[in-house]
């Protein structure tokens, strides 16, 4: 028998407690095993526990199978959760209804240990590789942080959420100073090491969960920060600016500093009906123009307040 693979998690639904025994036994070595005896409670785990898999009972008294794969399929945050229909009803018919309600696979009963084994090791396999890819995608290939298709999709749900919530979303954009004169004197490699090194400054300071820090394209990086105050962003700010300063990544060209320093445009707020996402990345876009404007090295908060950077 393999190990346990670690981080797979198996939810079976089943209304029939000697089905659920019986499955539990048969994939218990392929990962973590969760049950369900009802679709609404199954659902409910699903949603905290995100299991890779789903072993869903087709015939269930209340929610039956398709209704609860249905739900599935609806919410964002069960996407990458794989279902495959456990049935009795074992027609070809009714083998195509299930994968054309998007069902991944399709598991016979009377259950044979050693097909639903092969079947749910295969879809396992299956989506360790899926996840894989998202990540890939969703990342920017030079310093690992997230990438900006993937920065805009998490701003649009965060944004919604304050809104709902009426809670504080903060935003930060940070561009390294003098950048095109620092590739012209070192090249294209040191800048890239440079990119990498302020990258890792920007993980460092998000830390918090929901916080994410992303490279919005050339030297540009944003960090979108929930459930955040202004007076918190401007410390944020102040403290981002010093991070980068103290990398003392040498800059001779540079007009703030010797070294390597960056510009930080800051915007915080409680969205409203008639704010946007957009409208939000442009404050901070227009307070990261104030601070180039003001000198650099320094960063500047959206609609007031200006934190001045020491060089
Ligand atoms: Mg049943």
């Amino acid at each position: 028998m393999k190990a346990v693979a670690p981080g797979n998690t198996i939810l079976i639904i089943d209304d029939n407690t000697d089905t659920i025994r019986l499955l539990s036994t048969m994939v218990r070595d392929q990962g973590r095993v969760l049950f369900a005896t009802s679709g609404a409670a199954g659902l409910e785990l699903a949603r905290l526990q995100r299991p890779q898999l789903i072993l869903l009972d087709v015939e269930m008294q209340g929610m039956d199978g398709f209704a609860v794969n249905e739900r599935i399929r609806q919410d964002p945050a069960l996407r990458s959760s794989a279902v495959i229909f456990v049935t009795a009803q074992s027609s070809p018919e009714a083998e195509i209804s299930c994968l054309d309600a998007g069902a991944v696979d399709f598991i016979p009963k009377p259950l044979n240990a050693a097909v639903v084994q092969a079947r749910v090791r295969t879809h396992l396999r299956l989506q360790s590789a899926l996840a894989a890819l998202d990540e890939l995608a969703n990342q920017d290939g030079l310093t690992g942080l997230y990438n900006r298709r993937y920065f805009d999709r998490q701003l649009a749900a965060e944004f919604a959420r304050h809104r709902r919530h009426q809670l504080p979303l903060g935003l930060a954009l940070i561009d390294v100073d003098d950048f095109k004169l620092f590739n012209d004197r070192y090249g294209h490699q040191r800048g890239d090491a440079c990119l990498e090194e302020v990258a890792e400054s920007l993980r460092d300071g998000a830390r918090r969960p929901g916080e994410l820090a992303a490279r919005y394209g050339g030297e540009e990086f944003v960090v979108l920060l929930p459930n955040t105050t202004p007076d918190a962003m401007v410390r944020y700010g102040d403290w981002l600016c010093r991070r980068i300063a103290a990398l003392g990544i040498p800059h001779p060209s540079a007009s703030a500093a010797p070294h390597v320093t960056a510009s930080v445009g800051l915007y915080a707020l409680i969205p409203s009906d008639g704010d946007t996402a957009p409208a939000m990345l442009h404050a901070a876009d227009m307070a990261l123009y104030a601070a180039k404007r003001a000198g650099r090295n320094r960063s500047v908060l959206a609609g007031g307040t200006v934190a001045d950077m020491v060089a």
